[in-house]
């Protein structure tokens, strides 16, 4: 906002200027944020939204009967119909907020996989998925006698699709899958993969937490059964995020967390579970969570994600091709259809010193194995640096980047 209250930044390339951490310095230097994978910077719109709940707007919901109350409660149900707009959800009833994308699939395996799956079934995932959308699946399956099977990548981090329609098949119950992948940057054909999947009957869950930042979706013509991304990765708080899931399957699940406000009635004996959504929200929900992440999708349609996503395509080709003037520096992740990531090695110096030294100059990037430890035994390394891009960043980020790439490869020479 400016002086005036009026939203700034709805242009491309004005945008930097809505979110205030951006304009700090380290080490007497301007701040380049290139970990966008890991969390994104807050524009100030969200960071008022939260600031002004708690100031004027704070009260728990769904149970007080004062106006305070009511308003709180108002204002947490309108985000339902809001998300279930950004995402192309049918309807409200199908959003469940949740902690995160992690919280989300974690709730998918423990009460549709528990219910479900037994020995003979299969789930299917691909090699790049995130540890989130692995352990839950695997340990569901060590726990039900149930199999999980991998689909590999090929060498340009693209899924190999031949390989994973094969491994569909009539046992496969659950065909869990990463959108867009965030160590490799590939974008899945979710699309073609759901089409797929519901062609054996399997039940879908695409872990969006990589896509919903940087490209509209719509779950209707994906048609996948479940969606979930975190709301710190598009722009919003930390402890937020939303699982989406079809009513009809919703409905046939066993809640997940048992409490307060999960319930109709309680009973010594007996207790009788409230409708979905709210069969999946026992507690107090994170209320100023929910309204900063309307905030956040908000924030994003004022800026069109279609815009985003044509910003941050130019973006990616040009730090790509910055990249790629770097002796010995070689990409981890170059399939045609990419979004939002730069994964790389170079050759002499461990990722971490990359990291440690591009601190040094200010700039802010990621190296390990980035939760895809699979990934990273594919390719055959035990991390990778990461720059990864969101709608604030300028050539200029991806400029210096290469820049003290070139200076911290000197010194290794
Ligand atoms: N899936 C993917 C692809 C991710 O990038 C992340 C976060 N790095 C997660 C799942 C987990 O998200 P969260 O930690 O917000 O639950």
């Amino acid at each position: 906002m400016n002086g005036l209250g009026q939203r700034v930044g709805t242009d491309v390339g004005a945008w930097r200027a809505d979110f205030p951490l951006l304009a700090r310095t380290f080490r007497d230097k301007p701040l380049v944020y290139l970990d966008s994978a890991a969390t994104t910077q807050k524009p100030q719109t969200v960071i008022d939204a939260v600031t002004r709940f708690y100031s004027w707007e704070n009260a728990n919901v769904h149970r007080g009967v004062y106006k305070l109350s009511e308003e709180a409660s108002a204002r947490y149900e309108a985000v339902r119909p809001q998300v279930a707009r950004f995402i192309g959800a049918p309807g409200p009833r199908g959003v469940i907020f949740v902690r995160g994308a992690t919280e989300g699939i974690n709730l998918v395996a423990s009460t549709w996989g528990r219910a479900n799956l037994g020995p003979g079934d299969e789930v299917l995932i691909t090699g790049m998925e995130h540890h989130a959308n692995l352990v839950p699946w695997q340990q569901l399956c060590k726990q039900t006698g149930a199999r999980m099977v991998v689909a590999p990548i090929l060498d340009d981090g693209s899924l190999d699709l031949d390989a994973w329609l094969t491994l569909l098949g009539p046992r496969t119950r659950m065909a869990a899958m990463i959108h867009v992948s965030n160590a490799l940057g590939t974008v899945n054909p979710v699309q073609h993969m759901v089409a797929a999947a519901k062609a054996v009957g399997a039940v879908t869950l695409v872990d969006g937490s990589q896509a919903a930042p940087h490209m509209a979706v719509d779950v209707t013509s994906l048609g996948c059964d479940f969606y979930v991304f975190s709301g710190h990765k598009v722009y919003g708080p930390t402890g937020i995020g939303v699982l989406w899931g079809r009513e009809s399957l919703l409905e046939s699940m066993p809640p997940y967390h048992l409490g307060g406000d999960m319930i109709l009635s309680v009973t010594f004996e007996e207790t009788i579970f409230n409708e979905v959504p709210h069969k999946f929200e026992a507690g107090t929900p994170h209320v100023a969570g929910v309204i900063g992440l309307s905030a956040a999708l908000a924030y994003l349609d004022d800026c069109g994600l279609a815009r985003v996503q044509a910003y941050e395509h130019d973006l990616l080709a040009y730090g790509t091709a910055l990249l790629g003037e770097i002796p010995g520096l070689r990409m981890v992740g170059t399939a045609p259809d990419k979004a939002g990531v730069l994964g790389f090695v170079i050759d002499g110096v461990h990722p971490h010193d990359l990291g440690t030294l591009l601190d040094a100059r200010g700039i802010a990037i990621r190296a390990g194995h980035h939760c895809a430890q699979p990934v990273m035994k594919r390719f055959g390394v035990a991390a990778t640096a990461r720059a990864s891009l969101g709608l604030y960043n300028r050539r200029e980020d991806l400029e210096a980047l290469a820049e003290g790439l070139m200076a911290i490869r000197g010194m290794f020479a």
